[in-house]
């Protein structure tokens, strides 16, 4: 029966990482959920706190230097902040996977992919050798390589890029996770190989029900393939919203930026792109990060930031000076 509590739930997370001066805030009071059977997109630049938001879902952040100063991150219901290393282990894997973006440095080059798809099945699994080798083809075939008896004995080098990535997602899936965490999973690989995985990755989401958190920082990918889209900017939440109503009606100054940046349909017009860059979140301006590159920035912006997340509605949230919402909450 569909439940209605979400399957990740984070609530107020910063983590921070320490440096010889000080402690840098990598992603500041983020909260976010993920439904059961949903790809939720996180999209920003480089540097705006998405990868750190993903890595500490899994607790992957080295600490030290990193830490986690607050929240909580539930995930079934439990918090993975609490639990023990060998519990977070089994989460892993088992409950939630992750690819990266890099499938060429993610496999190991002296294995062949069969052993490295059939170790993911074994440590979760105890299976004999003849059902991980099973198991391992019918994976194979799950994400579309051709000839998996073949490919099954081949060493990474011999596969193309593309190839690479599918067999990242045969590894990512082995334990059936009911959450996959995609950390740009698409960007090393050419326009056409880009669609057919994600269109791979949607399609595993319809057959097994299971979450997809989506890390990218393309808007096109967003409007295709995720259901909802939360924006980060300086690792804050500054805009949250279902895919539809982001793209008809984008409301903070910087995701507009981000949508006017996209080629328009004519091809002709003139890509516009936001001034400036992410500042180093050792070197945050005062008030909205934004406001150094903010064509609508006003006095206010500069000594105060705006909440996260305040509602506009309950769906589309939103977190600057320009919504009267924003202004009610801190009166
Ligand atoms: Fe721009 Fe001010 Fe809104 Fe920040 S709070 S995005 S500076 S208008």
């Amino acid at each position: 029966m569909p439940t209605t509590t979400p399957l990740l739930q984070i609530e107020n997370l910063t983590t921070s990482f320490q440096t010889n001066d000080s402690a840098v805030q990598a992603v500041r009071g983020v909260s976010l959920h993920v439904n059961h059977a949903e790809i939720l997109a996180i999209v920003g630049e480089s540097g705006c706190g998405k990868s750190v938001t993903a890595l500490s879902i899994l607790r992957l952040i080295p600490i030290p230097p990193g830490r986690f100063e607050s929240g909580e991150i539930k995930f079934n219901n439990q918090d993975l902040l609490n639990l023990s290393e060998a519990d977070m282990q089994k989460v892993r894997g088992n409950d939630i996977s992750m690819i990266f973006q890099e499938p060429m440095t993610s496999l190991n080059p002296i294995f062949t992919i069969g052993d490295q798809i059939g170790e993911a099945i074994i440590q979760h699994q105890n299976t004999t050798k003849g059902e991980t080798r099973k198991q391992t083809l019918e994976l194979l075939y799950k994400v579309s390589i051709a000839s998996p008896e073949i490919r099954i004995d081949q060493y990474p080098h011999e596969l193309s890029g593309g190839m690479k990535q599918r067999v990242m997602i045969a590894i990512a899936i082995a334990c059936r996770p009911s959450l996959l965490i995609a950390d740009e999973p698409t960007t090393a690989l050419d326009v056409t190989i880009q669609a057919q995985i994600l269109n791979l990755l949607s399609s595993l989401k319809q057959e097994s029900e299971m979450s997809i958190l989506l890390i990218t920082h393309n808007l096109g990918i967003v409007a295709q393939f995720a259901d909802r889209v939360t924006v980060m900017y300086s690792g804050k939440i500054v805009e949250e919203a279902s895919v539809d109503s982001l793209f008809e009606s984008p409301m903070h100054p910087y995701t507009r930026g981000l949508l006017n940046s996209l080629p328009k349909e004519d091809n002709k017009s003139k890509l516009e792109s936001i001034p400036g860059s992410v500042p180093h979140p050792a070197y945050l301006p005062q008030g909205c990060a934004f406001h150094p590159r903010c064509k609508d920035a006003m006095p206010r912006c500069q000594k105060q930031p705006p909440l996260s997340n305040l509602k506009k509605e309950s769906t589309h949230k939103v977190a600057c000076w320009l919504y009267e919402e924003c202004v009610k909450e801190v009166r």
